[in-house]
């Protein structure tokens, strides 16, 4: 619950930019979740300054979202305001680099590199999401993840300072997180290292990645991609299925036959559902093989 003052705080600064009250079911991919107090969508860097620092004023929360493709909101919603940087769009070539800003999604970013042939992203083709995730999330797939491209990306802080400029060499990324984002800081740019090739032998890798995608994960019903992340030296997926776990339910939501690190809403799904099956997987891989399975998919708001 935001406090009237600093409701109307947002209101005048914000204007348009800010709605309270607001759905987020169909902010994530698996369409569950309760509301937020407030969801903004700041036009630029000034306005997203402005709303970081009034809220760090009011002691109101404000968190940065992409795509919601690895996002759960509890049933209960999520105290304070949610961050959108979809109108931070700007993709261009520079000196070598590609620019992309935190709102651009992997679907645009993907075309810009395949129609100029330029390479090194071809991997993140099939990995849903905004710029902003991708980086937040250190999103990868097989050997390759956002930290081999990134050079430099730009930050502002939760308290609206900056933005500021940070190079690879002082960024700590680990297996899907970045570790230099303090909670609440926001990823708003990033300088992506690709080197030149042609528009077709872009083109067949991407196809060749998407092709292997398809073949392996449940594309056509809503999911979060990976819910729990690999333990060393395995898995989490070849765990789940040789525990029994490909098919099980709760609610409306089932582990994919297709993919047993997936969860699928089957209809009418609630956040509730994710959280007892995930909870059913980790104690039965537990008691089954002693590994702890680790969630990879990000869990906000009020616990019911
Ligand atoms: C079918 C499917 C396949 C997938 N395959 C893969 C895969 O192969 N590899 C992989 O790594 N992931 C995969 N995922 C998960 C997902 O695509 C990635 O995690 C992606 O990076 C999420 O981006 P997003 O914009 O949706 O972020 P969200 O899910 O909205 O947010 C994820 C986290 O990033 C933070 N965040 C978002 N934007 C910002 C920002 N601008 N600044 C700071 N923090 C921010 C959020 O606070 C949250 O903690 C898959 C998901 C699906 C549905």
């Amino acid at each position: 619950m935001i406090p009237a003052p600093a409701r109307e705080a947002l209101r005048q600064a914000l204007g348009g930019a800010i709605r309270f009250d607001a759905e987020t079911r169909r902010l994530t991919s698996l369409g569950v979740g309760g509301p937020a107090d407030a969801l903004a969508t700041p036009g630029d860097r000034q306005a997203l300054a402005r709303l970081l620092a009034l809220c760090a004023d009011h002691g109101v929360p404000c968190r940065p979202i992409g795509r919601g493709f690895n996002l759960l909101v509890h049933d209960a919603g999520v105290d304070g305001v949610l961050l959108l940087l979809s109108l931070f769009k700007v993709l261009e070539e520079r000196e070598g680099h590609v620019f992309a800003e935190a709102g651009v999604s992997h679907t645009r970013l993907t075309r810009f590199c395949r129609e100029r042939g330029l390479a090194g992203l071809e991997f993140g083709a099939g990995i849903p999401g905004n710029l902003g995730g991708w980086v937040a999330m250190n999103a990868g797939i097989g050997d390759r993840e956002v930290k081999d491209v990134v050079r430099e990306i730009e930050i502002v802080s939760s308290d609206g300072k900056g933005p500021r400029s940070v190079g690879r060499a002082d960024l700590e990324f680990v297996y899907r997180s970045l570790r230099s984002l303090a909670p609440g800081d926001v990823v708003v740019s990033a300088l992506l290292a690709v080197e030149p090739s042609t528009p077709q032998k872009v083109a067949a890798r991407i196809d060749e990645l998407l092709e292997r995608r398809r073949a392996t994960q449940p594309l056509d019903v809503p999911s979060c991609g990976s819910v729990f992340k690999n333990p060393p030296g395995g898995y989490a997926g070849q765990l789940i299925e040789e525990a029994g776990l490909k098919g099980a339910r709760e609610g409306g939501v089932m582990i994919s036959p297709q993919h047993a690190n997936f969860m699928v809403n089957t209809g009418g799904a609630t956040t509730g559902d994710v959280l007892a099956l995930i909870e059913r997987a980790q104690d039965e891989v537990r008691r089954q093989t002693g590994i702890e399975l680790e969630t990879e998919v990000r869990i906000i708001g009020r616990p019911s």
